[in-house]
């Protein structure tokens, strides 16, 4: 059995969703089990109109989901002749649109959108696509089913912390597998889930890769194809950088070590399930079948490059702890660590000084004021006493990392980027190296980074990898 995941792109409009179903129509014989992402665009569309249902704008609140029902509604106008099925599926999406009908106008009526509310709000999109999905592989000749994925990923009650629960998702699990080893294809919404008690819950942003995975090691699937629009993993976003070069080969650590830095196409829990059950991931173009795509498996293939990619993420806030002070001062770290992890910040990046005056971290933009707040609160004393002489944030700021298996035990990689970044005047502003020496990150000003990438791809040759 293989687990076939479409990523919004793959699933954007009409032409994009035929494309996806004859490669699961192609897959037939392997017995595929399909997990689908929104159409590209509606989640943000979602959480947009969300946005405006919170702060009382309930035109741009309209406006936005009869954008979402009006491509959803062109899709099955597009897709499908038989006036039958036509009626079906808006039948399916008369259900759905009557559940967002009271959601939304419940937010404006309380003007509050609790974490809980978010999930639910943008589960839509994942719950819209799926019917059409499914019902147009039926179209094309296959027996398949639409499966809510809330009746098969089971989570942890917390919202913000989402923990699977994988002993009941693998039973459940079980009626997945026995519907494709009987010909049937599921077709199953990538992103949500649910607790015990029925509640909505979402695996985070991008969270269909993970779905994917979820059930590709549940279901102990031969393999877990990743379809997107792109070739592959790629040296650098070829958004950035044109002349990127797919990567035929990734090891599970370094992929792991890539998506954490940034590149979105893949999730690190991802990464970690294919690992623990040895499944081999495979990272496939949607509009270009043919091309063998991106192979992420145990084996970590041998390459004359020590770097292989260098990722950016940017919207990152930059804080600094500083005071001289602070010498003497018992567990700095690790009380910055307990004030992060107890207001649920997750911090991206850590660094501390030998001569203990400077502690810094990079958390998301969203985290950034929250951060400063509550380590100021946590160091009140030590501020009063002149310990410590600043708690400040830069926002705006990106991670670069150079990636690469090959850096361990390779000198020079540091010096050559930082001698690359100097000449071109881009300001380094934290570095940081895993002890894993996989991952070589560095922190610059955001604007700086698609230039920093760009030069960092050159100075290492990427381009001819
Ligand atoms: P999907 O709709 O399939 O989920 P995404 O837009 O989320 O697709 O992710 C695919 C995009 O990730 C590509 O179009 C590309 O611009 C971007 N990307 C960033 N870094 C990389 C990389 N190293 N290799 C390939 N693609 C990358
Ligand atoms: N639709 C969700 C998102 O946009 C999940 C995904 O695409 O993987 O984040
Ligand atoms: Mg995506």
């Amino acid at each position: 059995m293989v687990v076939v995941k479409f990523g919004g792109t793959s699933v954007g409009a009409v032409p994009q969703i035929d494309q996806a179903a004859r490669i699961v129509q192609s897959l037939r014989e392997s017995k595929p089990l399909v997990v689908v992402s929104a159409m590209g665009g509606v989640t943000d569309a979602l959480l947009q109109a969300g946005e405006a249902a919170l702060m009382g704008q309930t035109r741009q609140r309209d406006d936005k989901l009869w954008e979402i029902r009006s491509r959803h509604d062109r899709a099955i106008n597009e897709l499908f002749k038989d006036r039958n099925v036509i009626h079906e599926l808006q039948e399916a999406h008369r259900v759905l649109w009557e559940e967002i009908s009271k959601v939304f106008p419940g937010v404006s009526l309380l003007r509050e959108m609790s974490p809980r509310s978010r999930d639910l709000i943008s589960s839509f999109g994942e719950r819209l696509i799926v019917p059409i999905f499914s019902r147009y592989l039926r179209s094309l000749g296959l027996e398949s089913e639409p499966v809510d994925a809330r009746e098969i990923i089971v989570t942890g009650e917390d919202s913000e912390f989402i923990l699977v629960d994988f002993d009941e998702t693998r039973k459940r699990c079980h009626k997945l597998s026995k519907m494709a080893k009987s010909g049937v294809v599921p077709v199953v919404t990538g992103f949500i889930c649910s607790t015990p008690a029925g509640i909505t819950t979402t695996l985070g942003r991008g969270g269909s890769h993970y779905s994917a995975s979820i059930i590709g090691s549940c279901i102990k699937a031969d393999e877990i194809q990743i379809w997107t629009d792109v070739n592959g993993v790629m040296t650098a976003d070829p958004r950035i950088v044109p002349d990127a070069s797919v990567l035929d080969r990734v090891s599970y650590k370094e992929a792991t070590e890539r998506s954490y830095f940034g590149a979105k196409v893949l999730h690190p829990q991802t990464i970690m399930l294919a690992v623990d059950e040895d499944i081999p991931l495979r990272i496939k173009n949607t509009f270009a079948p043919d091309v063998a795509g991106t192979l992420i498996s145990a084996e970590t293939p041998v390459h004359q490059y020590s770097v292989k990619t260098v990722t950016s993420i940017t919207g990152m806030t930059l804080v600094s702890v500083e005071g001289r002070g602070m010498i003497g001062v018992p567990g700095v770290a690790g009380r910055v660590f307990t004030t992060t992890a107890r207001n649920r910040i997750s911090v991206l990046m850590f660094s501390q000084g030998s001569s203990e005056q400077h502690i810094s971290l990079v958390v998301n933009k969203q985290d950034g004021d929250n951060t400063v707040k509550a380590l100021r609160r946590e160091f009140e004393q030590e501020i009063d006493r002149r310990r410590i002489d600043r708690i400040t944030s830069i926002s705006d700021i990106s991670i670069i990392a150079l990636v690469g298996e090959g850096i361990k035990g390779v000198p020079g990689v540091a010096a050559r980027a930082f001698g690359v970044l100097g000449s071109a005047n881009i300001n380094i502003m934290m570095i940081a190296q895993g002890s894993s020496e996989l991952n070589l990150s560095i922190v610059a000003k955001q604007k700086d980074a698609p230039r920093a990438v760009q030069l960092l791809h050159e100075a290492f040759e990427l381009n001819r990898v």
